[in-house]
């Protein structure tokens, strides 16, 4: 690694034991505590398609496979087709022995030219829509199968319920709830798995015959050998691969593929269910109604300059730290203690991190294993003692060109320099023999002013954020 970016040199501990730089870390207003990726729910709150910007709800997007009806990518090198228009000559429908000019539309790739001509498409009389489907001739078998596996996913579901119930209560109950099941969960969910249900009516099996392995397959062409190949008209790996129900071998069976819909998510917090990021449902607006990034509520942190650092020599390297808040606020730097954050980690693994979930709503919960992080510092940082002053976010502070510089009490040992709502810090970095890099750890500990109203907590609480920095490489 000759060269990192700034936001993978500094990052902070999520509470969930994930180092990660501060633009991939929420900050939940309500928990006060660090939330990434890993560790809150993901919710899909709308499907809209990229390029006409249509929402779609979840059903109808089931229903069309989560593709857009109007919208095409190129089968060729998956770049947004575009619909052409063009006039051809066609006989008049009042005299067939004269011509008019008639518009047509096809479709064609801005980026590699491809055209529906060039596969034979016929031109379109409207802009939008008409293209036929390509029909798959293994439809009804992949319907089969999904009825198949439908119906296997209730049972193990149906399973689980009964197992979940004579769990509680006794043997003798159990059976009678075995039977009741029906009237339990309802007889719709049990129609499609009658071959398996306890009373043995078999006659709903579905017909599926598993697929058997053959020993003989079918032979090459006899002029594969022969042959030279045409590497222009054979398809690569990914265009067959683009439209898997027909995965095309030539080039001249290439088939516009329907647009892939995307979806906005809003994340949510685990542990206190309050949203952290919520898009506007607009799918054309790149606003969001909520956005909790730990950038808006987190100082953060730089690293100002490149020092050169050697092993065991101790150096002096300079830091940025900037408040993000429209309040001051009081910082101060503590010791980084590996262990604990390595035992808080093992110990949010055994409680599953979500001992204290609340799963009685319709939140999503899925379990992501913690990544295991290497939290061990390679260098030893002297800290500044005391407290540091940062002043409030002020955006009208860069046309000031008064120097408020003389109001702080600082340590010019320590504090650098001063620029609105930026300090920056000397830190005395010493690189343990070996390392390649040097990283240092150290404990965030700020006043933040809680803008959430709630009664029972007082509005400025003191948090402390682990934080960990690259602060270069190291050389002899
Ligand atoms: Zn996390
Ligand atoms: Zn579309
Ligand atoms: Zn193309
Ligand atoms: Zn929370």
């Amino acid at each position: 690694m000759a060269h990192l970016f700034q936001v993978d040199r500094v990052r902070l501990l999520c509470s969930c034991g994930v180092l990660k730089p501060i633009t991939a870390i929420y900050f939940c207003r309500h928990c006060l505590k660090l939330r990434c990726g890993n560790c809150v729910s993901h919710e899909v709150d709308t499907l809209f398609c990229p390029n006409c910007l249509e929402n779609m709800p979840s059903t109808e997007a089931r229903l069309k496979k989560n593709r857009c009806a109007n919208c095409f990518d190129c089968p060729s090198c998956c770049h947004t087709l575009s619909t052409r228009a063009t006039s051809i000559q066609a006989p008049s429908p009042e005299d067939p022995s004269k011509t008019v000019a008639r518009k047509v539309y096809y479709l064609a790739c801005t980026s590699c030219r491809w055209t529906s001509r060039d596969v034979g498409l016929k031109d379109q009389t409207v802009a939008t829509g008409g293209w036929a489907e390509q029909d798959n001739e293994h439809y009804k078998e992949l319907q089969t199968l999904l009825e198949h596996y439908r119906s296997l996913a209730q049972r193990e579901k149906l399973e689980k319920e009964r197992k979940r119930f004579s769990h509680r209560k006794s043997s003798y109950f159990s059976m009678t709830d075995k039977y009741s099941l029906p009237s339990l969960i309802g007889r719709k969910s049990l129609s499609p798995l009658s071959p398996y249900s306890p009373k043995g009516d078999g006659s709903q099996t579905s017909e599926l015959t598993p697929s058997e392995a053959v020993e003989e397959v079918e032979g090459l062409p006899a002029d594969i050998f022969t042959e030279e190949v045409n590497l222009s008209s054979i398809t690569s790996m990914e265009q067959r691969m683009a439209s898997p129900e027909w995965q095309p071998e030539k080039s001249s069976d290439l088939y516009p593929l329907h647009k892939h819909i995307l979806v906005k998510r809003s994340l949510r917090c685990r542990h206190c269910e309050h949203n952290l990021s919520k898009p506007e449902y607009n799918p054309s607006s790149v606003k969001f109604k909520i956005q909790l990034g730990a950038f808006y509520h987190v100082p953060e942190v730089r690293m100002v300059q490149q020092a050169d650092l050697k092993w065991g020599v101790e150096t002096s390297v300079q830091i940025s730290l900037c408040n993000p808040t429209p309040h001051d606020m009081t910082l101060a730097f503590l010791p980084f203690v590996p262990e604990a954050h390595i035992a808080a980690q093992q110990k949010g693994e055994e409680l599953g991190e979500g001992g204290s979930l609340n799963t009685s709503s319709l939140v999503r919960v899925v379990d992501i294993p913690v990544e295991k992080t290497d939290l061990t510092p390679t260098a030893d940082v002297a800290l500044p003692q005391g407290q540091l002053i940062l002043t409030a976010r002020d955006d009208t502070a860069e046309y000031d060109d008064q120097d408020a510089n003389s109001s702080f009490n600082d340590d010019p040992q320590v504090v650098a320099w001063r620029r609105a709502n930026k300090v920056g810090v000397n830190l005395l970095v010493t690189p343990q023999s070996g390392a390649k890099r040097a990283i240092v750890g150290f404990v965030l500990r700020y006043e933040y002013t809680n803008t959430v109203a709630t009664a029972t907590e007082s509005r400025t609480v003191t948090l402390n954020i682990p934080v960990m920095v690259d602060v270069g490489p190291v050389s002899e």
